[in-house]
């Protein structure tokens, strides 16, 4: 794979820019505090935001702290987000992760990485999403869309979600990495998808290595 120039990413990342420039800030997720969004984003790994955004309008109406969460019960919380996939695992999860905040964040949901990462549930990019979400701490989430448009774009070749999510940080600028991450996102839904790239329609292909690639193959 090319190494590809920082002009060319910037370039790209202009694009996306103008193209999502109305949603940027916003996460697919409704959430009104930290402990909120760290629940709706366990409860978001295989579901669909719409989906957790059912769920967790049902569920924030009757518990929406570690201690009416907990009060629930396992069960409880179970039945609630019945619809969302491996609810057994995240309702033990959250659950879990709920104690822990009791126990040892004095009920707050903790503002750094390394805090964030210990409780059970939460990967980097949970943690992530919560530090630049909820916190205004600016932080690169990599999801699976991400990680996927960000290597096709360029922006990245890392084996692992962590050094994908530092040599994004390396590629863009402090201030635009919680936007970046949705620029991103969005892009990966809308048109950078999985399986077939609407390459033709997307405004950044100029600036694309894989695009590039692409069409170098084509003309061999
Ligand atoms: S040109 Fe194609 S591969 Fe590159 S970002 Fe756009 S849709 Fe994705």
């Amino acid at each position: 794979m090319m190494n590809w120039p920082q002009e060319q990413c910037d370039k790209a990342l202009g694009e996306l820019r103008e193209l999502y420039r109305d949603i940027e800030d916003k996460s697919g997720l409704e959430f009104s505090t930290p402990y909120q969004l760290l629940v709706a984003t366990i409860l978001s790994a295989q579901c669909t935001d719409v989906r957790v955004n059912k769920v967790t309008a049902e569920l924030f109406g009757k518990a929406d702290t570690p201690e009416a969460v907990i009060e629930l019960g396992e069960d409880g919380l179970l039945e609630e987000i019945k619809s969302c996939g491996l609810a057994p695992s995240k309702a033990k999860n959250i659950i879990a992760a709920s104690r822990l905040i009791l126990s040892d964040y004095d009920g707050e949901v903790p503002d750094e990485l390394e805090e964030l990462v210990k409780l059970p549930g939460v990967g980097r990019k949970t943690a992530n999403v919560v530090l630049s979400q909820a916190f205004g701490i600016p932080a690169i989430a990599v999801d699976t869309h991400v990680n996927r448009v960000a290597k096709r774009l360029g922006l990245a070749d890392g084996s692992n979600v962590q050094k994908v999510e530092q040599e994004l940080m390396q590629r863009i600028p402090r201030e635009n990495w919680a936007k970046a991450h949705h620029w991103l996102i969005w892009h990966g839904r809308q048109i950078c998808k999985a399986r077939k790239p609407d390459c033709a329609g997307c405004p950044a292909a100029p600036y694309c290595r894989y695009a590039r690639e692409q069409a170098e193959a084509e003309s061999e």
